[in-house]
């Protein structure tokens, strides 16, 4: 970046943040170099090439006393942090689930860290407490749930889930919120029922509201990794004739490894017999139901108590929010709410004060970005987005299945495709065990990875070793999955020789 003579540097303290002028000329520097980061994204290698402790080893160990010039701090930002970075919005990040930020939701981020407010009351953040209403009303009709959900923005899914297990618990009186569960003889086991397919932030959940790993029971799956509703009957009938309490429900619409969906109908119907808490974690397929075409995904979830979902993974929205819609926000109150006497308020009754839902006292302005991404892109827009994902994941399976030496493991409900490298010798009496397939499909996506061109991850199904190619991101066209594929084979061809 341009050296700045006028530049106001190391400026005397006791006061004063950079003056207006340097503002708006760095500010215009930092969009310039984010619009180029984005036009040449594709330059750069999408894993960062560096080993663990180099960019530490190219820096200060402590701060500067005196202040230095945002030329150079900027500078360093082009020189030593992005090359450090593994790049999130590359169009060939294959791997995790693909996510991806977009100019309205950047703009949102610039805005809000402009603002800078803490929305614990109503009245320290009037602007972010409605506007989080109006756009979590917004998603809600565009994902058709019912009138009855309201909603709350955290940062992660895991924090949601965590906020929607300890509501869960709040409904069984055993006066946990009083008296904690720690010394007591008096308690039963506590139970929470989820598939072994469920995302590990739910077992996370449940280790920090202190129920121990032991609550959590994990159920089987089917063949195409869907809770089987029948296992959860079974498991609930014999833990409460061992003396246990069941008390949660976790079903994943759109589980991490495979995006399979739970049969969430057959689980409502179960919980509402036995009066459980249903928790549904749609934390990467909830974007999908903004989709009229997908909405069929989300069948069973206007049943359940609570939906965690993530605009942050496939609604365009930068990294962090995640929105947890529940229908008993009472409860959620019931189980956090407390306040002292520095923050009682005298309209509290007619609001709502967002720090009653939750840990955290201040929260960010996040209801701005998803707000501009909303209206930025429409329904249509983001709906047109999402359909094309699905339609290059059916692309990209269809030449898997037509391949002689790939196949597929898994089915493609959305945009995330599972499959592996698995040759088909001409001698057929030379079969590749597991183990070796395990090896080949592991080397193959290291050094797809190690080119820089894409980055895919892998998981475990049945015991075999599953690449996995996520689409989501909103610079990814046709023309990236034809490269991957090509590379892919590339590899594979060199492996197998
Ligand atoms: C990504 C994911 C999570 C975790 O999301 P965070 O927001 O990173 O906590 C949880 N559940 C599912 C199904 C996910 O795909």
């Amino acid at each position: 970046m341009k050296e700045r003579k006028s530049e106001a540097r190391g400026f005397a303290p006791p006061s004063g943040d950079m003056s207006a002028e340097d503002f708006r000329s760095f500010g215009r520097e930092v969009v310039d170099w984010i619009a180029d980061y984005f036009e040449h994204i594709e330059e750069r290698p999408v894993l960062a090439r560096v080993e663990p402790g180099e960019l530490k080893a190219k820096l200060p160990s402590s701060a500067p006393a005196s202040g230095e010039s945002m030329s150079e701090i900027l500078a360093d930002v082009d020189k030593l942090i992005a090359p450090a970075l593994t790049h999130w919005n590359h169009p060939m990040f294959f791997a995790l689930f693909a996510t991806s930020s977009s100019a309205p939701g950047i703009f949102g981020e610039m805005l809000s860290a402009a603002f800078d407010v803490k929305a614990m009351l109503w009245r320290t953040s009037p602007a972010s407490t409605e506007l989080e209403e109006v756009a979590l009303s917004w998603l809600r009709q565009m994902m058709n749930l019912p009138e009855e959900f309201d909603g709350i923005i955290y940062d992660t899914a895991s924090v949601s889930s965590m906020h929607a297990i300890a509501a869960a618990r709040e409904m069984v009186d055993l006066r946990i919120r009083e008296d904690g569960m720690s010394g007591r003889t008096d308690l039963p086991l506590l139970r929470v029922y989820a598939s072994e397919q469920a995302h590990s932030s739910i077992e996370k959940g449940i280790i920090t509201l202190g129920l121990g790993q032991r609550s959590l029971v994990k159920l089987p799956t089917d063949a195409e990794y869907r809770m089987d509703a029948r296992a959860l009957r079974q498991a609930i009938e014999d833990d409460r004739r061992a003396g246990a309490l069941p008390f949660c429900v976790v079903a994943t619409v759109g589980t991490t490894s495979t995006t399979s969906i739970d049969p969430v109908e057959e689980i409502a119907a179960v919980c509402e017999r036995e009066k459980l808490w249903l928790h549904v974690d749609a934390a990467y397929a909830g974007s999908a139901a903004v989709v009229p075409e997908l909405q069929h995904i989300m069948r069973g979830c206007e049943r359940a108590d609570s939906i965690v979902t993530n605009p942050h993974k496939w609604l365009f929205t930068p990294f962090d929010l995640s929105v947890l819609y529940s229908r008993r926000m009472d409860v959620l109150k019931r189980a956090f709410s407390l306040v002292p006497e520095y923050l009682r308020t005298s309209e509290a009754e007619t609001v709502r004060n967002q720090m009653d839902y939750g840990v955290q006292l201040g929260r960010r302005f996040r209801a701005l970005k998803l707000w501009m991404v909303l209206r930025y892109f429409g329904r249509e827009g983001l709906s047109a987005r999402i359909l094309e994902h699905c339609r290059l994941a059916r692309l990209f399976a269809s030449w898997v299945e037509e391949s002689h030496d790939w196949e597929m493991l898994a089915p493609v409900p959305l945009s995330l495709v599972c499959f592996r490298y698995h040759p088909q010798r001409e001698d057929e009496s030379v079969a590749t065990s597991e183990a070796e397939l395990d090896a080949l499909n592991e080397a193959i996506m290291n050094n797809v990875n190690a080119t820089g061109r894409a980055y895919l991850s892998h998981t475990k199904l049945h015991d075999k070793l599953t690449l996995r190619l996520s689409i989501g991101n909103i610079r990814t066209t046709e023309e990236h999955i034809r490269r991957v594929w090509e590379l892919l084979n590339e590899e594979a061809k060199t492996m197998n020789k």
